[in-house]
């Protein structure tokens, strides 16, 4: 048989229908109502590619050198054309369109889906990209069959498994084929409250196709309901502007304009409310687990689309991660030293001091690095250390930043560590109240950050402003991913360029200008590739002349008395276009692979002549404008007092850059201890040069974020959330609580409103 009937399939057939298949039949065979539809069998895949005989020529075109991009094209385009060109065989077309033809009348229009086998391994980008189709009609469904069947051979999905290892032939793939549902309503439901854990039914909603919801654009009436007397107990209704609709014309899935009548009216009725509320407690029973349901009502009747665990549901009762000073006094000792808890978690180990880099072979599995600085050469070791401390270095120091990604509790800017503790010493560090303690504290009460101990996929709240993570090292990208964040606010490149060990002029010297664009290119692949479709925005090059340094060839670089005020950014990319021109290639030759979920981002420009030259420059590197998402950090006074003509240089979105906001307009070196008191990311002339940078870009149609450190924290989220900025970028370990955080104050915006 090539297909099977969803109402046939349970959770346990998973080799047969995939992931997708086996849940969407589990809840069907619960006697929940899912619209109907069937699966061509992972098996029907199997023997078209082995009964045909084209198996053993299509494992063979894939098996190219992944760092190869050139290779990896022409292996996706010579495994897509075997598939499509190879004809389906006569008994399976007959089935899948005789399925089909049982499902309505003649012409019905149905969603089809890819569902891999190998979901279920710890990453899913093994099993291809996840293809979906929407509006098939009869005429394209066995070609968009076969599409799906070719989405297990994608550029990217041939990369990560060769990179991996992983081996083609182990991986099957199944299609689901299911009735579209053209929902007048749509929604989301938690069983119970995501966030609390409580007795609570939630249930957000609003007019036409779901993904209005899903995706953020709209802001969904809230519901909450009492488990226990099934009342409902507060019922917000929100400004409905936009919906989704199938077109009648075409079948795609359209924008339009919430009619006037129905902007502000009430999307659901106490019994469709009831009917919800039953399903829930059916869905839960189901699955003996609290549930994150997305739901439609179509003709009067509602149906589950999805259903899967709320993970967020912890019990820990945990604070802000960004923020929190709870938890435990940690090590036995007296406070030896104090500086910044720059990433959170207790950590017990022996100290190692490192002074030179020929030390970090001492550094082994649990102990506790002790050095001035941490550089880029050191993460192989900051990776095996249970722990970092550093003399110097504030909350946005290299030390900081890479500690926090690698989910390794550490205390920066301790003033004295390398002097005061011994080599050997067995120490406690708590990175979230920057303490070190000597002795070693119980294994219990040792401290993973708050987000590690987490499910790896968390539902994330529904939120309006979207909740991004911020990344600079392309190994964190996987932790990253797994929060859940709506995409990477800020990808540094710096770090891939400065681990090279070189300057980008002496690498390009010794090793030629394509293995610097591939250096680069191999980084933010990385990344781009795990949160695919999830958006990357990746910024250029914005090292100072002081990290050049360290490096060699670095003794060619500028003198500065304040390297910060100096040589970086976009004012030396324009400089010295060579280099520039190499990071912009390296862009360009990811949007080609099919990575156009890469954003460009410019750093420390001050005016639209600084964007205008970075955007000639795009322009011939081969990028276009007109095509691609690009912006701007702001940085600068200067770029927030003139952003009316960024915004008019065609900018798509600003990025709020606060270590260096804060410093510029303070006048405080964000790297000099002696000022570090004065430092002040929420000061009133801070805030009121963004708040006035989102009102002006609200009217300008640009988007606004935040990727500086205090994004992480509570009280700027707050801010920034009332002011109406688009979007949030945090560290990894606050991405978490950042959500929760934005949810309360758009929650409390709402009330506001109808108040
Ligand atoms: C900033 O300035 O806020 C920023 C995110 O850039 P960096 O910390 O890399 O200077
Ligand atoms: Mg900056």
């Amino acid at each position: 048989m090539a297909v099977v009937w969803l109402d046939d399939v349970r959770a346990d057939d998973l080799d047969l229908v995939g992931g997708k298949g086996a849940s969407l039949g589990e809840l069907t065979s619960a006697g929940l109502p899912v619209p109907p539809g069937f699966v061509v069998t992972a098996g029907t895949y199997r023997s078209f590619i082995e009964d045909s005989g084209i198996d053993d020529e299509l494992f063979s075109a894939v098996d190219v050198d992944h760092e190869d991009s050139a290779a990896l094209k022409a292996a996706h385009e010579a495994a897509h054309e075997l598939i499509m060109e190879t004809p389906m065989p006569e008994s399976v077309r007959e089935e899948i369109l005789d399925a089909y033809g049982s499902l309505g009348e003649g012409d019905a229009f149905v969603a089809v889906r890819s569902s891999a086998t190998a979901e279920d391994l710890p990453d899913a980008s093994f099993a291809g990209q996840q293809e979906t189709f929407l509006n098939v009609t009869e005429e394209a469904l066995l070609e968009r069959v076969k599409e799906c069947w070719a989405s297990l051979f994608s550029e990217r999905a041939i990369y990560y498994r060769n990179r991996k290892g992983f081996p083609h032939d182990k991986v099957d793939i199944a299609v689901v084929v299911q009735q579209m549902v053209d929902s007048e309503k749509s929604g989301v439901m938690f069983t119970r409250h995501p966030s609390t854990g409580d007795e609570q039914i939630i249930v957000e909603a609003a007019w036409g196709l779901g993904e209005a919801v899903v995706s953020g654009t709209v802001s969904p009436d809230n519901y909450v309901v009492s488990r226990e007397t099934g009342e409902v107990e507060t019922a917000t209704i929100a400004d409905k502007k936009m919906m989704c609709i199938r077109d009648e014309e075409t079948g795609e899935t359209v924008d339009r304009e919430v009619p006037n009548e129905k902007r502000h009216a009430r999307v659901l009725s106490d019994a469709e409310l009831d009917r919800l509320v039953e399903l829930g407690e059916l869905v839960e029973d189901h699955y003996e687990t609290p549930q994150d349901v997305e739901w439609a009502v179509y003709d009067g009747e509602v149906y589950m689309l999805q259903s899967r665990p709320i993970t967020t549901i912890s019990g820990d009762g945990e604070g802000s991660a960004a923020e929190t000073t709870s938890g435990s006094s940690s090590g036995n000792g007296d406070v030896m030293l104090r500086g910044l808890g720059a990433s959170p978690g207790i950590a017990s180990g022996r100290a190692r001091i490192v002074t030179k880099l020929d030390h970090l072979d001492q550094v082994g599995e649990g102990d506790i690095i002790v050095t001035e600085m941490t550089m880029p050469d050191m993460v192989p070791a900051m990776k095996r250390a249970a722990g970092i401390v550093t003399d110097e270095g504030g909350m946005t120091s290299h030390a900081a930043i890479v500690s926090r990604e690698l989910g390794v509790p550490a205390v920066v800017g301790s003033g004295d560590a390398t002097k005061t503790i011994s080599d050997g010493e067995v120490i406690t560090i708590d990175g979230d109240k920057g303490t070190i303690r000597e002795g070693e504290e119980p294994e219990e009460k040792q401290r993973q950050p708050v987000e590690e101990a987490r499910p790896k996929t968390p539902v994330k709240p529904m939120t309006a402003t979207e909740v991004k993570v911020n990344v600079s090292i392309p190994e964190a990208a996987e932790r990253a991913a797994a929060t859940g964040a709506d995409g990477v606010g800020l990808l540094r490149i710096e770090h891939m360029v400065l681990t090279l060990g070189k300057t980008p002029e002496r690498y390009i010297e010794q090793n030629g200008e394509r293995a610097y664009v591939d250096e680069i290119i191999s980084g933010v692949r990385e990344v781009a590739e795990e949160f695919y479709p999830r958006p990357v925005r990746v910024r250029t090059l914005d090292a100072p002349t002081d990290e050049f340094r360290q490096l060699e060839g670095g003794e060619n670089e500028p003198r500065e008395h304040n390297p910060m005020l100096g040589y970086r950014g976009i004012r030396r990319g324009l400089d010295n276009p060579n280099i520039f021109r190499l990071e912009l290639d390296a862009f360009r030759r990811l949007f080609d692979m099919g990575y156009d979920n890469v954003e460009v981002m410019f750093p420390l420009v001050n005016d639209a002549e600084d964007v205008l030259r970075a955007k000639e420059h795009m322009i011939e590197a081969g990028i276009d404008p007109d095509k691609r998402e690009w912006g701007v950090m702001i940085e600068t006074p200067a770029a927030a007092l003139g952003i009316r003509e960024l915004a008019d240089a065609g900018i798509d979105f600003a990025s709020f850059g606060t270590n260096d906001l804060t410093q510029y307009t303070l006048a405080v070196d964000r790297n000099n201890e002696h000022v570090a008191g004065l430092y002040d990311e929420l000061h009133p002339a801070v805030l009121k040069l963004i708040g006035d940078t989102i009102e002006t870009c609200r009217e300008e149609g640009v988007k606004t974020s935040i990727c500086g450190q205090a994004g992480s924290k509570s009280k700027m989220v707050q801010f920034l959330v009332d002011e109406g900025v688009s979007s949030i970028s945090a560290n990894i370990d606050a991405v978490r609580d950042v959500q929760h955080e934005v949810k309360r104050v758009e929650q409390r915006l709402i009330l506001d409103s109808v108040r």
